[in-house]
């Protein structure tokens, strides 16, 4: 079995239902035993294509996610787990074959609903706050957690006020404009044959390239 067409399968079921498929599923598809499916998803995590739950199941395979991480997507007939901020923006860049998705979350600060039209031809419209917890280097130690921790805000007030309360320091704060131009294309290519993952000189300059710098980003 090749694992870029394992990839691509499980990719393929992210993106056209809206979830992950089972080993079993991937097997079938493949004409593979679930052990060689196993052993393939395992290779791709550690590639830091996937990411998979302590009994092997696929938790992410980035920008989608089998679990809640705080954001809702809608398409014209899929509905996705968003994965975090950066995620859910993301999947309008990728799923081009959606008009523009709805993303919807809660402020983590004091739960009001914020809900966004989020196409590919420019940012949404509002002034809410996208914060991310963990900086670029930590980002991967457990990157669950760390998805779970970059999620959009009403405003600052709400960022400091969750901050204080829940006693995390700071970590990077941009606006719906950034993180749609982060969102843009940072996943381009995870859908077709042959996507390889950005080098970190590559990846330093596309964040560059958005407005990003500091030390979060380690730039
Ligand atoms: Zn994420
Ligand atoms: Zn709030």
């Amino acid at each position: 079995m090749d694992v870029e067409d394992l990839r691509l399968a499980v990719y393929r079921t992210f993106a056209h239902e809206g979830r992950a498929p089972a080993a079993v599923e991937l097997a079938l598809e493949l004409d593979s035993s679930t052990e060689q499916i196993g052993d393939g998803l395992r290779e791709l995590a550690a590639a830091r294509h996937l990411v998979l739950d302590a009994d092997g199941r696929i938790v992410m395979a980035h920008p989608f996610s089998a679990v809640p991480l705080g954001f809702a997507v809608m398409g014209t007939a899929t509905l996705w787990w968003g994965g975090c901020a950066w995620d859910s923006f993301a999947m309008a860049h990728l799923l081009t074959w959606e008009p523009d998705l709805l993303v919807a979350t809660r402020c983590p600060a004091c739960e009001t609903p914020h809900a966004w039209n989020v196409g590919r031809t420019g940012p949404p419209p509002g002034d809410q706050v996208a914060h991310f917890l963990r900086p670029a280097a930590q980002m991967w130690d457990d990157v669950v957690d760390t998805c779970g921790h970059q999620r959009v805000f009403c405003g600052e007030a709400c960022v400091e006020q969750w901050l204080q309360r829940t006693g995390n320091d700071r970590g990077c704060a941009m606006d719906l404009s950034t993180l749609w131009h982060l969102a843009s294309g940072w996943y381009t290519g995870r859908l077709e044959r042959g996507y390889q993952r950005r080098e970190p000189a590559a990846a330093a300059d596309y964040l560059r390239s958005v407005g990003l710098s500091g030390s979060f980003w380690g730039l």
